[in-house]
């Protein structure tokens, strides 16, 4: 029997672990578990930075809540004070969902009950629209 030792890498902020140092290094720097996370998603698009606030402005902006209380409503919270408040969130955010996502898991919001933003469609629609800019570029370069 043959043993192998394997060095395994946590990220500091979520449970995510992989035998690549430097590929968590990479995810560490955009994990949505942490503060002070940089946005690769926003980082995507040029001209996004502009009006997009930092991840501690948008969560500022995320009414307190106490989902940790038993006996807390959250249909209530989410109607009424939550989802009131997201016109203003996602402007913060840019819209971006990769930062929505973060500032929610920041927050402990739990996501999956946040039945009006969907991070898989909304980082669908950017990645198609970043794809089709840089197409038109190339096209307009390489007249392709
Ligand atoms: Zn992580
Ligand atoms: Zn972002």
């Amino acid at each position: 029997m043959k043993i192998k030792q394997v060095t395994r890498y946590t990220c500091d902020f979520c449970k995510k672990n992989m035998y690549s140092k430097r590929g968590m290094a990479r995810h560490e720097l955009r994990c949505t578990l942490n503060p002070n996370r940089k946005c690769s998603v926003c980082a995507l698009q040029e001209g996004w930075a502009e009006d997009h606030q930092g991840l501690a402005e948008i969560m500022a902006l995320i009414p307190p809540h106490d989902l940790m209380d038993f006996g807390f409503d959250w249909p209530n919270y989410y109607e009424n004070t939550l989802l009131p408040k997201m016109p203003e969130i996602r402007a913060a955010a840019a819209n971006c969902p990769a930062c929505l996502m973060a500032a929610f898991r920041l927050s402990k919001i739990p996501v999956p009950l946040v039945e009006c933003f969907n991070f898989t469609e909304e980082m669908q629609v950017i990645l198609h629209r970043v794809r089709d800019e840089r197409h038109e570029e190339y096209s307009l370069i390489f007249g392709a």
